[in-house]
């Protein structure tokens, strides 16, 4: 079976069976679970995934892999195979029950190496039904890993962190060298776990105005806030959350952020 690599679906197989452990590892599948994995390549987490005996969704957008990895998993039935876009994918489909009735081991646990151009959007559309994931554990760039989980008064807290902690818990788990792919990518990765927050950890009466103010603060991030954020509230209005105005950014904390956004109209 051979399969070469195609870039523009950002295709980096990993082979590298000590990565391959660590992750299995860190995940401690029980075999009553719903697995979805998005981005399967060919095969290199999926197998180790099936023989665990859990139900398995896999969701692949090169036709040529779906192909092959209908033929190579042709013996289990405990695997789904959706050739499709993650971008487009009806996630909350997969999970059998609605919201309120949804219980705690029927939601999905979602695992992906993921082809970093499409990373954040795809989180993002995963996070829209996190109502049925428990949690997710992800493959990205490093980089983007840091960007995730950064804490306030760091360089790396931006608008990817403040949303991202706004909907789950995030945590670096380990790093992945690039060696561990084939082909290998140019930059470091790493893994990231996220558990969507059963509860929402700050009030926030509409997220897009709290992405709409996150996303301002940040365009400028080298300005006061009372400077950045000028388009939307003014400076009376951000000393009345007991904010001060000449704050930057990347000095508030999410429940900062989640005040501001519910000043707007
Ligand atoms: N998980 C495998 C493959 C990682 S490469 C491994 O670790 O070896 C990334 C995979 O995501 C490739 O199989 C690629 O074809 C797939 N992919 C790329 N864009 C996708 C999309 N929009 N939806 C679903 N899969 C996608």
């Amino acid at each position: 079976m051979t399969h070469t690599p195609r870039k523009r679906f950002g295709q980096n197989f990993l082979h590298d069976h000590s990565i391959i452990n660590n992750i299995l590892a860190s995940i401690q599948t029980q075999p009553d679970e719903h697995w979805v994995e998005i981005g399967p390549g060919m095969g290199a987490l999926t197998e180790p995934l099936l023989k665990k005996g859990l139900r398995l969704d896999i969701v692949e957008l090169d036709r040529d892999l779906v192909s092959l990895l209908k033929d190579k998993f042709r013996h289990y039935n405990n695997l789904q195979i959706h050739s499709a876009d993650a971008l487009k994918f009806n996630f909350s489909e997969l999970a059998s029950s609605s919201p309120d009735i949804l219980k705690q081991n029927e939601k999905l646990r979602v695992i992906g190496n993921l082809p970093y151009n499409i990373s954040t959007p795809l989180m993002f559309h995963l996070l829209d039904n996190a109502y049925c994931i428990e949690d997710m554990h992800f493959m990205l760039q490093k980089e983007v890993v840091e960007r995730i989980c950064a804490a306030p008064d760091s360089k790396k807290y931006g608008r990817l962190s403040v949303m991202m902690q706004y909907y789950c818990e995030t945590e670096l788990l380990f790093e992945v060298p690039p060696e561990s792919f084939d082909p290998a990518p140019k930059v470091m990765s790493a893994i990231v776990r996220l558990i969507p927050h059963q509860q929402p950890p700050v009030i926030v009466n509409d997220v897009k105005k709290l992405n709409r103010v996150v996303t301002e603060a940040f365009s400028q991030r080298r300005k006061t806030l009372r400077n950045s954020l000028k388009k939307l509230v003014t400076e009376e209005q951000i000393v009345s959350l007991d904010i001060n105005p000449v704050l930057r950014a990347e000095n508030l904390s999410l429940n900062d952020f989640a005040k501001l956004g519910n000043l707007l109209d």
